[in-house]
């Protein structure tokens, strides 16, 4: 079969690969029509991890059932499927309280495992014609239709960035009449700022510095601020001075930040002050300064602990600065760390299918597979709007 395999720094390919088969009777194999690039990806190709050359990537995968092992009952061939990116068993300690994304039971360096990603387990990825799904019951998580259809590009993002918006929503506490700041406005953040709008949030914050985002976050009903002007903590800062004027209580005003912080951006972060150089932990810095006493922070942008292009020796290895005594002062919760998406993908699915939610609004293209080269180059670079980009193995290239 077909696959996109990573091959150096900046290089992928798309290549012939042996066709997975079944391994243990509780696998299942999955035909791929649809395969997202995420922006964790590009940490990858960019040479910012320690993925060897050889692995085939992807972790986000929608696609039909085509063989299942002798154990699977619950999933049967010719299912539409959407494949969560945590490889779980879903009955050890972890999976059993719901956190899927930490599972003891899969074969990787730390707690959890997932498709085509270093250091998380010897599962390949899913930017492929097929895929492996180990603990088939549990990882196939059945969706209405037909291939090809209304929802194709919005079940596909239930495999990680949809459900990781509302995880980050979660950790920082969102509910009805919160006030929000997500800082990037990628897939993840945006839909961040989407499941805010959804949970009822009053005000919604979007930190961004590229235009195309900036006007997306705007459209979807939240406050775009260009962190190309200035500070975005004070733009927020006198955006919140603004809308609340003259209705203070006595002391409020040392609650004129927001209460929920979302962290959409990760290690390679751009620094505002300096926009050409790199900045690990800006966006934390930032939060821990806007946000109220009491206030909570979902940080889900990617964090590694070996950082081959880390910009000083303690970058490299996954240690930064952080005001520490300040969020403690503030008695901030931090919340971080992998989605469990079946924890949420069952209910996303149902907001989908009954029109409540359109995620796909941020799909930029879709393309065949024989493209993946020049996606991930344009997505890393973020030219010409490649924001999101599903590859699709069963499209034909246009000539
Ligand atoms: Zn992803
Ligand atoms: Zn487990």
């Amino acid at each position: 079969m077909r696959a996109v395999v990573l091959k150096g720094v900046r290089e992928v390919a798309v290549e012939d690969v042996p066709d997975p088969v079944i391994e243990s009777p509780t696998d299942a194999i999955v035909r791929i029509t649809s395969a997202a690039i995420c922006g964790s990806d590009l940490h990858m190709f960019a040479g910012r991890t320690l993925a060897p050359p050889g692995l085939v990537l992807g972790h986000e995968p929608l696609g039909v059932v085509e063989e299942v092992g002798s154990a699977v009952e619950g999933v049967r061939r010719g299912d539409r499927v959407v494949v969560p990116f945590n490889v779980s068993c879903g009955v050890c300690f972890n999976c059993r309280r719901g956190y899927t994304s930490a599972c003891l039971a899969v074969e990787s360096d730390s707690a959890g495992g997932a498709y085509g990603y270093v250091g998380m387990g010897p599962y390949r990825g899913a930017q492929a014609e097929y895929l492996r799904v180990p603990f088939a019951e549990r990882n196939c998580l059945k969706v209405p239709g037909t291939p090809g259809d209304e929802w194709e590009d919005d079940f596909v993002l239930l495999a990680d960035v949809f459900p990781t918006g509302w995880y980050a929503n979660d950790l920082a506490g969102v509910g009805g009449e919160s006030t929000v700041a997500v800082f990037g406005a990628g897939p993840v953040g945006l839909l961040a700022a989407h499941s805010a709008i959804l949970r009822s949030a009053s005000e919604i914050y979007v930190v961004d510095g590229i235009d195309e985002r900036l006007a997306k976050a705007e459209e979807l009903g939240a406050h775009p601020v260009d962190f190309r002007r200035g500070d975005p903590v004070e733009q927020i800062l006198a955006l919140r001075r603004r809308r609340t004027s003259g209705r203070l209580a006595p002391g409020e005003e040392k609650m004129m930040g927001v209460m929920c912080g979302i962290e959409a951006v990760g290690y390679q972060a751009t620094d505002w002050n300096a926009p050409s150089r790199e900045n690990p932990s800006v966006v934390l810095e930032d939060l821990i300064r806007l946000l109220n006493p009491t206030g909570r922070i979902g940080s889900v942008g990617l964090y590694v602990p070996n950082d081959p292009g880390g910009i000083n020796p303690h970058a490299k290895r996954g240690e930064f600065r952080l005001s520490f005594g300040k969020l403690w002062e503030k008695g901030l919760s931090l919340g971080t760390g992998q989605t469990p998406v079946a924890r949420y993908a069952p209910m996303l699915i149902d907001r989908i299918v009954r029109g409540a939610s359109k995620p796909s609004f941020l799909v930029s293209h879709r393309l065949p597979l024989e493209d993946a080269p020049m996606a991930y180059a344009k997505c890393e670079r973020r030219v010409e709007g490649y924001t999101k980009v599903i590859l699709a193995p069963g499209m034909e290239r246009s000539r």
